[in-house]
């Protein structure tokens, strides 16, 4: 890790080099952190990055979703996280008690293969409903989703707009979990 307190090049000029690496080859390992590494450490069911006193935002909270509390999508505290935790660092606790399941109201107890990846929801399972009930809240949420903002990127003087079911139908996200459910062999009602 380098941790020279005089970059040969300028510091932000070495992060938007980064961001465009992210976004063109999708998420990849770093190896160089500006100045040196912050440190992490576990606070309530989350994680706090220090930054060090020369950092003008020096506390960022991530939380197990990867979402940091200064609300920026790739925030640095959120690879420090990613880190440390390769690196062999204690994982923060799951929240306590998960909230009653959505279609039936009984318990539910988390099910990690079914975290969203890209929603970055946490997956679980019913105690009576089993998978069957987190699919079919998870349609629910997206026909929700769709009747209260159906505008993926909202129209404009020129231009038509692009409607998010003119993309994906909550069927058809029906459909897909469905097929995850027949190449993985979970059982939806197990
Ligand atoms: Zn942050
Ligand atoms: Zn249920």
């Amino acid at each position: 890790m380098k941790t020279a307190l005089f970059p040969s090049k300028p510091v932000n000029l070495d992060r938007s080099r980064t961001g465009f690496q992210r976004s063109s080859k999708g998420p990849m390992i770093r190896e160089d952190f500006p100045m040196s590494a912050p440190s992490v450490s576990i606070q309530g069911c989350g994680y706090l990055v220090d930054f060090g006193s020369d950092c003008e935002q020096r506390f960022h909270r991530v939380s197990k979703n990867k979402e940091c509390s200064c609300g920026a999508t790739y925030c640095e505290a959120i690879d420090a996280v990613r880190f440390y935790l390769q690196a062999g660092g204690d994982r923060a606790p799951d929240p306590e008690g998960m909230p009653p399941c959505p279609i039936c109201g009984s318990k539910t107890y988390r099910d990690r293969n079914w975290d969203g990846k890209y929603t970055k929801e946490l997956g679980w399972r019913c105690t009576k409903g089993g998978l069957r009930h987190f699919l079919d809240a998870k349609a629910e949420r997206i026909k929700k989703n769709l009747a209260e903002n159906p505008w993926l990127i909202p129209p404009a003087p020129g231009y038509p707009g692009v409607r998010q079911d003119e993309l994906m139908t909550w069927e058809e996200c029906e459909a897909i979990n469905r097929k995850v459910f027949l190449e993985t062999g979970y059982d939806p009602t197990a």
